[in-house]
């Protein structure tokens, strides 16, 4: 591929990831910039609150859509696409899947195959985010923009390949955010006629709904590979450098309890202990009673008792 079919390629993959005859180097870890465009043009999108000014509605809107969403990335792109630690019908799989998407952080099996690979590497050089190897910026957003990263292993997910429902929105990543923003801007301005005392309007619920908030969302998914990797305890002496953190915890739904989901990923819930606050867990906990998702796998009583033993020794030692 010649440097400007490349330069091409790269534009069209904005709308189709899989555009272009070749494939990505999967390797290759160069900048690659003409394919970061749109999320640098997202980051800088957030200034325009600047001219549409603020509403109470549009912040409570904004903090909303980030949390629903962090459910779905946790719940779904993460426990369900990449560990599989429940069950649920095609419908419900395709409805979670949709609401993630709508996070613009790709498609579920993008999300899925780079995290199994980093699993399969926790800070070995070949994990593609890890603190240790490269430091916090390359871990937090570098990865997230090179060649390697933007490439998928289809192997690593062949699982989920059966699926063209999945397979079509995770090809079209751009397609479920582009249909989020719409529905946020006919919501902004119907609001606007309907009622005028929201101080709100399309506009203005679109860079709070939409872009503040997936800035948001992104920086705090993120501080997964890059701070829960740095910052916290360590329960376990696991073989990478993962960690536990309240706040992270707090922030992602219950992501930040890392050391413990790399001690024991096949769990669907990762507070191991009662006061480890896992709100992801408890809301897949009542969608079990509702009858929309079946078999969670528990944490294994051996795990448990592990790391109650290790508790006691910590309190223990002099
Ligand atoms: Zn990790
Ligand atoms: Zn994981």
């Amino acid at each position: 591929m010649t440097r400007v079919q490349s330069y091409f390629a790269n534009i069209l993959r904005w709308f189709d990831s899989e555009a272009g005859s070749d494939h990505l180097d999967t390797d290759s870890r160069s900048f690659n910039v003409i394919r970061t465009l749109p999320f640098i043009a997202l980051h800088l999108a957030c200034l325009l609150a600047f001219v549409t000014g603020v509403s109470t509605f549009a912040i409570v809107f904004a903090i909303g859509f980030f949390f629903v969403r962090m459910f779905a990335i946790t719940a779904f792109y993460h426990r369900y696409f990449s560990h599989k630690t429940f069950k649920t019908n095609r419908f419900w799989q395709f409805v979670f899947a949709c609401l993630g998407a709508s996070a613009a952080q790709r498609g579920p099996l993008w999300w899925a195959a780079h995290h199994r690979h980093h699993h399969q590497h926790s800070d070995d050089p070949e994990d593609l985010h890890s603190p240790q190897q490269n430091g916090f910026w390359w871990s937090h957003v570098g990865w997230f923009t090179c060649d390697a990263g933007f490439a998928m292993d289809e192997r690593r997910v062949r699982d989920w390949l059966k699926y063209p429902e999945l397979k079509f929105i995770n090809r079209y990543d751009a397609l479920v955010p582009a249909v989020a923003v719409a529905l946020i801007y006919g919501l902004g301005e119907a609001l606007a006629v309907m009622a005028p005392g929201l101080g709100t309007n399309g506009f203005q619920l679109v860079v709070w709904g939409f872009f503040i908030s997936t800035v948001a969302l992104f920086h705090a998914t993120v501080c997964i590979n890059s701070l829960a990797h740095v910052w916290g305890s360590r329960r376990f002496e696991t073989d990478d450098d993962s960690r536990n953190n309240f706040w992270l915890a707090l922030i992602t739904l219950g992501e930040g309890w890392h050391n413990n989901h790399h001690r024991w990923p096949q769990s669907a819930r990762q507070g191991f202990r009662w006061y480890e606050i896992d709100i992801t867990y408890y809301l897949l906990w009542l969608m079990e009673k509702a009858g929309i998702i079946r078999e969670l796998n528990p944490l294994p009583q051996h795990v448990h008792e592990e790391a109650l033993r290790l508790d006691r020794n910590r309190r223990n030692r002099p």
